[in-house]
């Protein structure tokens, strides 16, 4: 008899899996979609559980119906207004919805878009204040070659590339024990007549603090009265826009101050929705310069569009509608509310172990950070901590701060919805035999090479 070689060939007998697939090449034949399938499947079990990674802001958990309706969305092209109005729809209803819990004066007025995540958000957020400023200085007789946009020394990566790829001089803020984020201190120092904006961070990546954006704001203002300097802030609310108004309504950071252009967020992050989904909204479609808009037919006509990408998912903005639904403000609020809990509940019971002292403690968005207490020990590092409670499978970084602070290193919790108490206690517990683990160790752990950054 000879060799079997079709589908009755047992799995992982069959070409792929008895041998080593190349990695480098194209393949020159196929495969059974079983075997396929299952060289895929196994190869991400390799991957680190999504549950427990506490590193992320990503979403990690959907109910049912949502995972449901993914499943029915997931052909659904953002870009074919014409060929899915109400998907096309539904998007214009999810950014309006933003748009007023961000208390925008008049909604009619606001204009808004998804995008695939903060990053896109947040490009294009800088987009707009760059053409703006350019349209004014260009009427103006004035040159307009050397754009600058002031933020915080830890701004997430993406107002980075920003400023790369659209040539635009990034000034940052540097930050120091006393100011532990952009407060408006010093501001005057870095803005001149070619700054296109300010960013001010709802839920700083590095700690999950806030800065204070009425206080950059008066800042501002102040500046304007004595130069008639009149800048403007894009609120980059990754994390927070979707916190603070459930948590901290009465925190005025959003459209209530006239000077915020515009508001970014992540869907993805504490919009509850799987990876694939951003926001931004400008307060009055006046911030959005109409030679930045391009225009889809739809329905016969055209619709506005102002993105980076062309095609992209649909369904992510499907399930943001749902959980909008679902869920509504109330919702939402006992959503962030219980995470938040299991934050504050996991920062007091790390505070207690004593070998940490606490960057924040979660009050500000559910994500908190905590540094080696001066002193405690010279045999091991937040690193350290991090690979043993990596072998439990909890993904938990250390990293250094940025620039003026990064001989510090700091170690951060990100609580998202699906961490339940429960979950938590067992983490406290792993902490704590971790650290009585590495504190018992006779001499120093040998030093490794370790990552010099983090971006997210
Ligand atoms: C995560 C994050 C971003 C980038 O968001 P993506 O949705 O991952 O593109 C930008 N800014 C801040 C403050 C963030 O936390």
């Amino acid at each position: 008899m000879g060799a079997m070689s079709g589908e009755e060939t047992p799995l992982f007998d069959r070409p792929g899996e008895a041998t080593v697939a190349r990695r480098d090449a194209f393949p020159v034949s196929g495969m059974l979609p079983d075997t396929a399938y299952e060289l895929v499947h196994d190869e991400i079990m390799l991957d680190g559980n999504a549950r427990l990674n506490l590193a992320t802001f990503v979403t990690t958990w959907m109910d049912d119906h949502a995972d449901r309706l993914y499943a029915q969305a997931y052909d659904k092209n953002m870009i074919d207004k014409d060929e899915y109005p109400r998907t096309a729809e539904i998007e214009k209803n999810c950014w309006q919805m933003l748009a007023d819990l961000w208390h925008t004066p008049d909604v009619q007025a606001a204009v808004g878009t998804s995008t695939t995540g903060s990053s896109e958000a947040c490009m294009l957020g800088g987009l707009a204040f760059k053409r703006l400023w350019r349209n004014a200085r260009s009427a103006a007789g004035l040159p307009h070659d050397r754009p600058n946009l002031v933020m915080s020394s830890a701004v997430q990566v993406c107002w980075e590339k920003f400023c790369n790829y659209f040539d635009v001089e990034p000034r940052f803020v540097p930050l120091s024990d006393e100011h532990r984020v952009l407060d408006g201190n010093a501001l005057e120092d870095y803005v001149d007549e070619n700054t296109i904006g300010v960013v001010a961070i709802l839920g700083v990546t590095y700690t999950g603090m806030y800065e204070p954006v009425a206080e950059i704001a008066a800042a501002l203002d102040a500046i304007q009265r004595k130069t008639g300097l009149d800048i403007p802030i894009h609120v980059d609310g990754a994390s927070g826009a979707m916190i603070a108004p459930f948590l901290q309504p009465d925190l005025v950071w959003d459209f209530r101050l006239p000077r915020v252009h515009s508001v970014s967020t992540s869907g993805h992050k504490y919009g509850g929705v799987y990876p694939g989904v951003g926001w931004v909204v400008w307060r009055d479609a006046a911030w959005l310069p109409d030679d930045l808009v391009f225009r889809v037919s739809y329905l016969g006509g055209e619709m506005p569009t102002f993105a980076l990408n062309f095609s992209r998912p649909g369904a992510q903005i499907l399930l943001q509608y749902y959980l909008f639904l679902r869920l509504g403000f109330e919702g939402y609020a006992q959503m962030q509310k219980a995470a938040q809990e299991v934050a504050l509940y996991l920062s007091r019971g790390i505070a207690e172990i004593g070998a940490f002292e606490l960057w924040n403690d979660g009050s500000d968005i559910p994500v908190f950070a905590w540094q080696l207490r001066p002193g405690h020990t010279e045999n091991w590092t937040l690193q350290d901590l991090s690979d043993r409670l990596r072998m439990k499978g909890w993904l938990i970084p250390a990293y250094p701060m940025p620039d003026d602070l990064s001989d510090l290193t700091v170690q951060r919790i990100v609580v998202r919805n699906g961490l339940s108490m429960d979950l938590a206690a067992e983490l406290l517990d792993d902490i704590r035999s971790a650290t009585a683990y590495l504190d018992a160790l006779p001499s120093p752990m040998p030093a490794a090479e370790r990552p010099t950054g983090f971006h997210h």
